[in-house]
């Protein structure tokens, strides 16, 4: 019986490749082939697909309208894993849920790709671990892509482990990483360039996510709140910061859309300065990115707000 329904089968089969040109036959055999790759929040996915270009399925894994500091996957997100060929993840102090699924996920074939993997990062400050009671996940600072030229090395992590799962279209994904970089390069340029030539280098912010950023070109980040954004400041933090404010003469407050910025608020309005939105790319809605925004539209933006702000 089963011999003869395989038989049918392969004969269906055999007719049906006829009926298609040597053309289509490839394509459909490429298609088989691509690599399946999940990716963890918004920045890994637009590296990872600018690579990627055509040749690969890439997919976003933690929803674009969830904060994906601490956020935990539910036992289908960690099926969508096990089921890529590919998961890539900015640092376990950021997915903090990668320690958890990687031992599993990698005995199923995955491979977890680390992006920041050979940056050095920096450890968040004594104030941030203080608060910090539920782990010591966020010790170290995982807001790298946050810098341009962090950005770019990322971009070569990624680009490294799709070559070496895919060598077929190694080519390719070489000429796309290429091609990216130049534009990265560029906006590192500008970042150069334009930050350089800022009055005033010390920046206050609502979530301590641009410390790589402001170290990378030329600028000091101070913090209202921790890594992760729903840190809360102390009274005695705040009033510090006040006093610092003053002091420098600081005239923005940078808050991100996505975190209350009820504190950055409250200390806005006692120094007398203005908030102002820096974007942290954790999330990235789905309509903006069909608006046409991305990591280095979004990034400019930013460019801009602090050049604006550094200079009032
Ligand atoms: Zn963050």
């Amino acid at each position: 019986m089963k011999r003869t329904k395989w038989g049918i089968v392969l004969a269906a089969t055999v007719a049906l490749l006829a009926g298609c040109g040597a053309q289509n036959v490839q394509t459909n055999n490429d298609g088989e082939k691509q690599l399946k790759i999940m990716t963890s929040f918004y920045p890994m996915y637009e590296f990872t697909k600018k690579i990627a270009g055509n040749q690969a399925d890439v997919e976003l894994l933690i929803p674009s309208s969830t904060e994906p500091h601490d956020w935990e996957p539910t036992p289908k997100d960690i099926k969508k894993v096990h089921d890529a060929d590919l998961f890539i993840y900015n640092s376990e102090y950021m997915e903090t849920f990668v320690p958890t699924i990687e031992a599993a996920a990698e005995s199923e074939g995955t491979v977890f790709v680390e992006a920041s993997k050979g940056i050095t990062l920096m450890e968040g400050s004594e104030e941030e671990e203080e608060h910090h009671d539920h782990d010591h996940s966020h010790e170290m600072d995982p807001h790298v892509w946050l810098s341009p030229a962090l950005a770019m090395k990322e971009v070569k992590t990624i680009t490294a482990s799709l070559m070496e799962s895919d060598p077929t279209h190694e080519d390719e994904y070489k000429k796309n990483s290429e091609t990216y970089l130049k534009e990265l390069s560029a906006l590192d340029g500008e970042y150069k360039e334009k930050l350089a030539l800022v009055p005033k280098k010390e920046m206050i912010t609502q979530h301590a996510a641009f410390g790589y950023l402001a170290h990378d070109y030329g600028l000091e980040q101070i913090a209202i709140a921790g890594l992760s954004p729903e840190q809360e400041p102390t009274a005695a933090k705040l009033a510090e910061l006040k006093t610092f404010a003053m002091e420098h003469d600081i005239n923005v407050i940078y808050f991100e859309e996505v975190a209350l910025p009820k504190v950055a608020e409250t200390l806005a309005k006692e120094i007398g300065a203005k908030t102002t939105v820096l974007n942290t790319l954790e999330l990235v809605s789905e309509e903006d990115q069909k608006n046409g925004h991305d990591y280095i539209s979004i990034m400019k933006n930013n460019l801009d707000a602090i050049v604006q702000a550094q200079s009032a």
